[in-house]
C-alpha cells in the first residue's frame, strides 16, 4: 500500500500527459493518516463519468458511538446523515479545475427519504465506507497533475473528516435522526396491530414546495389535524407518545371539492413506506410497508398477467387469464398494475381518480343498463374493492371526488375542505341510504384468481448492440436495460434513481441465479431479498458503486413487469 505522499508524487509526475496515464492511479490503496483511499475506476477523459473511488475510515477515526450505529436501522440513519453532510462540504470545497468535470467531488444526490445506500455504509464494528466520485483534473486532454495531487491529498482529506468524523458532525442533529428513524419505524411496525394502515401525526406539513420540489412548502401550508373520531396515540421509542390521524383498514375514501388537498394526503401516504429527514414535514406519516400506489398506465407492456378478476371476454377472445399486449387500454394497465401489485405482496392499494381510468372504477346504473354485463368485459373496482378486503385482507385508500356509488363499498369517509380534515362517515352512510345507487353489482361471487408467473430469463436481455450489458438510469422515471427503455412514470414510489440502479443490477442477478423460468416470480422475489438480506449489497456484484439504494420486492416487480422483452 502506498501513502498519500506518493500518490501526490505519482499526480505531480503525471502532469502535462495524456489523460490516460491517469490509469497509473487505478486499482490502488493509498494510506492516509485517518483513512484508506481506493481508486476503483479511472475515467477515460475528463467528460466522461468521474472517477469512482472509496475512502474507509477505520472505527477509531470514525469515532462513532456504537448507540449510533447498533442495531442496522440506526446506521442507515446514521449513514443516510453521513451521506448528506458529505454532499454539502464536498459542494464546498469543490473547485472547477478545468475541462469538464476536473475537481468536482461529488457523492451520488438523495432524495428527502433515508435509505440504505451504498453510497456511505456504516459496518458493525464502527468501520465507515464511503463511496464517491472525483472528477480527475485536466486541460483539454492534458494532465493537471499539479492540481490533482492538492485535490487528492489536500482537499479530499478535508471533506471526509468534515463529513464522516463524528466530531466534526453536529451530534445533537445526528442523534434527532437517528431516534427519528426509530420512532418512525416503530409507528409503521405497530399500525397493522392497531388495525391502522396508516398514521399522519398532528402538524405534519403535507403538501410540497412544487411539483419538482419534494421539500415541505414553507410559506402558507395548513399543517394536518386528525378528526377527533379518527385520532389515534401511539406509543413511540424516544418522542414517548404521538398523537395523529389513523386510517383504519378497510375500504377508506378521500373526499372533498377540487384543490381541497386530496392527492396531496393520498400522496403522503404512498410516501409513508419510506422514512423522512428530519424537517421534511412527513416524518410522522408512516404507511403500511406494502403499500401500493395503482394508477392507470396505457400503452405499457403486460407479458402473462392473469387480469381475469377485473376483465373478461375481450373482443375477438383475446384471453385475460394469460393476458399479453405491448400496448395496454387505461383499464387493462390499471387491472394488470393491481394484480401484479398482490402478486408482489401488496396489503394496501392507494388509488386517485385523477390517475385512475374511469371504467376501471365503475359503471354507474344508466351506463350498466345501457351496456349491459355481457358486452362490458370489465368487472368494476367498486364491485372488486370489499372482496379484496374480506377474502384477501386487501385494504384501499381512494381518493373520489366524483364517484358516490363507492359510498355503498366504503368503511370510512374523509373529506377535506379547505385542507382541513372531517370524518364524513356517518353522513355518507346516511346519503346512501337515503339515494340508493341502484347499480347491480358486477363482481360476481368472489374476487377471483391469480396465476402465478414464470419469468423466462433469456427475455431479460442485457445486450445493446455490441455492449453485453446496457444499463443507464436518467432518473426514476427511465431506466435503460439492454434494447428496453422502460417508462416508470407510473411507479411513483420509486423515490431515487440510486433505487432503480440497484434494481438494474438486481434484474441482472437474478437473471443469473433465481430466474430459471421454472420458479414463480413471487418465489424469485423472495430468493432476492433472501440473498440481499445474507449477503448484503456485495450479492449484487463487486465493487459496489456508491449510487444504489434499496428497494422493496414490489417496485423491483414493477420494473421486471414493464420490460418490453419480458416473457412470462
Ligand atoms: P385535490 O386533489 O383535492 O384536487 P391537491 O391535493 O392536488 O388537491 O392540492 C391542491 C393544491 O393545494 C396543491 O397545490 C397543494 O400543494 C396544495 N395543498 C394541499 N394540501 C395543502 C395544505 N395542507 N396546506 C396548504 N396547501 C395545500
Ligand atoms: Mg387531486
Amino acid at each position: 500500500m502506498q501513502t498519500a505522499h506518493e500518490l501526490a508524487a505519482t499526480l505531480h509526475a503525471l502532469d502535462g500527459k495524456s489523460y490516460g496515464a491517469y490509469r497509473a492511479i487505478a486499482h490502488q490503496c493509498y494510506h492516509y493518516p485517518q483513512f484508506t483511499l481506493q481508486v476503483e475506476r479511472v475515467q477515460s477523459d475528463p467528460f466522461a463519468a468521474p472517477s469512482a473511488v472509496r475512502v474507509e475510515l477505520p472505527p477509531d477515526s470514525a469515532a462513532l458511538p456504537a448507540s449510533l450505529h447498533r442495531p442496522s436501522l440506526r446506521a442507515v440513519a446514521a449513514a443516510d446523515f453521513l451521506t448528506r453532510a458529505f454532499s454539502r462540504v464536498a459542494r464546498q470545497l469543490s473547485v472547477d479545475l478545468g475541462s469538464g468535470n476536473s475537481g468536482m467531488i461529488v457523492i451520488a444526490p438523495v432524495s428527502q427519504v433515508i435509505l440504505d445506500r451504498t453510497a456511505v455504509q456504516i459496518d458493525l464494528d464502527g468501520t465507515v465506507i464511503a463511496r464517491f466520485t472525483v472528477g480527475l483534473p485536466a486541460q483539454g486532454r492534458r494532465i493537471l497533475g499539479r492540481q490533482a495531487a492538492p485535490l487528492l491529498t489536500e482537499v479530499l482529506p478535508r471533506i471526509v473528516t468534515a463529513s464522516l468524523c463524528y466530531p466534526a458532525l453536529d451530534a445533537a442533529a445526528l442523534r434527532a435522526q437517528v431516534e427519528l428513524v426509530e420512532d418512525a419505524e416503530a409507528l409503521r411496525q405497530g399500525l397493522h396491530e392497531r388495525g391502522l394502515v396508516a398514521f399522519v401525526a398532528n402538524g405534519s406539513i403535507l403538501p410540497r414546495q412544487s411539483g419538482a420540489d419534494d421539500r415541505p412548502l414553507s410559506t402558507g401550508a395548513v399543517p394536518l389535524r386528525s378528526p377527533p373520531s379518527l385520532e389515534v396515540t401511539l406509543p413511540c421509542p424516544h418522542r414517548g407518545t404521538v398523537t395523529g390521524l389513523g386510517i383504519p383498514q378497510g375500504v377508506t375514501l378521500i373526499v372533498g371539492g377540487g384543490y381541497h388537498g386530496k392527492s396531496t394526503l393520498l400522496r403522503v401516504l404512498e410516501q409513508g413506506i419510506y422514512n423522512h429527514i428530519p424537517g421534511d414535514g412527513r416524518e410522522l406519516a408512516v404507511s403500511d410497508r406494502q403499500a401500493v400506489k395503482i394508477c392507470a398506465e396505457d400503452g405499457r407492456s403486460i407479458a402473462g398477467v392473469n387480469i381475469t378478476p377485473f376483465i373478461n371476454h375481450l373482443p375477438r377472445r383475446q384471453s385475460t387469464a394469460n393476458f399479453s399486449t405491448a400496448n395496454a387500454s387505461g383499464s387493462t394497465s390499471q387491472a394488470a398494475n393491481l394484480c401484479e401489485a398482490l402478486e408482489a405482496g401488496a396489503r394496501v392499494l392507494l388509488l386517485d381518480e385523477d390517475t385512475s381510468a374511469t371504467n376501471f372504477m365503475g359503471r354507474d346504473r344508466r351506463m350498466q343498463a345501457l351496456i349491459p354485463p355481457p358486452q362490458e368485459p370489465i368487472s368494476p373496482f367498486i364491485d372488486k374493492v370489499r372482496q379484496l378486503y374480506v377474502e384477501r385482507s386487501v385494504s384501499t385508500v381512494l381518493v373520489a371526488g366524483s364517484n358516490g356509488d363507492y359510498f355503498d363499498v366504503a368503511d370510512t369517509a374523509i373529506a377535506l375542505n379547505d385542507y382541513q380534515l372531517h370524518d364524513v362517515t356517518a353522513a355518507m352512510r346516511a346519503i346512501a341510504q337515503r339515494y340508493p345507487s341502484q347499480r347491480q353489482p358486477e363482481g360476481g361471487t368472489s374476487f377471483g384468481e391469480l396465476s402465478a408467473r414464470y419469468p423466462q430469463p433469456q427475455s431479460l436481455e442485457t445486450r445493446r448492440g455490441r455492449r453485453a450489458v446496457w444499463v443507464k438510469v436518467r432518473s426514476t422515471d427511465q431506466l435503460e436495460f439492454g434494447e428496453n427503455r422502460i417508462d416508470l412514470s407510473a411507479v411513483v414510489q420509486l423515490v431515487e434513481s440510486n433505487q432503480l440502479r440497484a434494481i438494474a443490477a438486481a434484474l441482472i442477478y437474478v437473471r443469473q441465479h433465481d430466474l430459471d423460468g421454472q420458479q414463480p416470480l413471487h418465489t424469485v422475489l423472495q430468493c432476492l431479498q433472501a440473498d440481499l438480506q445474507q449477503f448484503g449489497w456485495s450479492a449484487l456484484g463487486e465493487p459496489l458503486p456508491g449510487d444504489w439504494a434499496e428497494f422493496r420486492s414490489l417496485e423491483f416487480a414493477a420494473v421486471l413487469n414493464r420490460l418490453r422483452s419480458l416473457q412470462a
